[in-house]
């Protein structure tokens, strides 16, 4: 099954899911590039839950790395697509692409939740997030909403480890009734980081066994992280 199948440009609505798809879940990051650490979240959590879907979301213009260098979307988006190609349960969806201004995973929620709306379909979101990722959620775009909207999958990341309940309910907004929608997953930690993967390319280091081979190709093709790259933006 191709990603077209599932979400795409239907009729130019990015939020489409495949109806069947009840329990979706969501995948955002900057994937600059993505990487096997992202690639085994997903796949840990979706067999965990049970889930239908993971939807791989990369944003357009991530809030918290407005002044650092990042890839082109399109580049971005086709390492993805080359690094789910083959499992069916995995797809991109462009949706943060398509909407102007920064990347609030809030709004995207709220996208995809109107979408099943419109299709008649009761859905339940799971935002895959990593609880390094999880201790910032405070400073995000409307936090509480994003935990009415979605649960939490939260999956462990070496050096910050899954929080315990108490934990949850004195760091989360909402205290308590956030910590409820919070589902600890106990994946497999793995190191990888997009960051390493590309100070390894600028410096000529080999990146096999990080990335998905196809991957690995493009970033070797398209001489992506190479500082004289003139593709970045600066
Ligand atoms: P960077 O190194 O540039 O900050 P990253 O490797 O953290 O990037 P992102 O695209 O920013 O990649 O990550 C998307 C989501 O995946 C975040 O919730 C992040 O915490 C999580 N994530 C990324 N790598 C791992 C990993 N190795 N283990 C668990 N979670 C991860």
């Amino acid at each position: 099954m191709t990603m077209t199948d599932r979400v795409g440009p239907t009729g130019g609505r990015a939020a489409w899911i495949e109806p069947s798809a009840r329990r979706v879940g969501i995948l955002g990051g900057t994937f600059d590039p993505v990487h096997y650490g992202h690639l085994v979240i997903a796949e840990q959590v979706r067999d965990v839950l049970e889930l239908d879907l993971v939807l791989f979301v990369p944003a357009a213009l991530p809030p918290h790395k407005l002044d650092e260098d990042v890839t082109p979307a399109p580049d971005r988006v086709a390492m993805v697509e080359l690094a789910i190609a083959g499992n069916p349960a995995f797809a991109v969806s462009h949706v943060e692409l398509e909407r102007a201004g920064p990347s609030y995973t809030t709004d995207t929620l709220s996208e995809l939740s109107d979408e099943a709306v419109r299709q008649g379909v009761a859905r339940d979101f799971y935002f895959i997030l990593s609880t390094e990722a999880l201790a910032d959620l405070g400073g995000w775009h409307d936090p509480e909403r994003l935990l009415a909207l979605a649960r939490l999958a939260v999956v462990p990341r070496p050096g910050a480890p899954l929080p315990d309940g108490a934990w949850l309910a004195a760091h989360l907004p909402g205290g308590a009734a956030s910590a409820k929608r919070v589902i600890c997953v106990d994946t497999l930690p793995l190191a990888h980081s997009a960051s390493d993967v590309r100070a390894r390319a600028a410096a000529g280091r080999s990146i096999r066994y990080l990335v998905p081979p196809a991957v690995e190709a493009y970033i070797r093709d398209r001489r992506l992280y190479l500082s004289n790259n003139p593709q970045r933006i600066a």
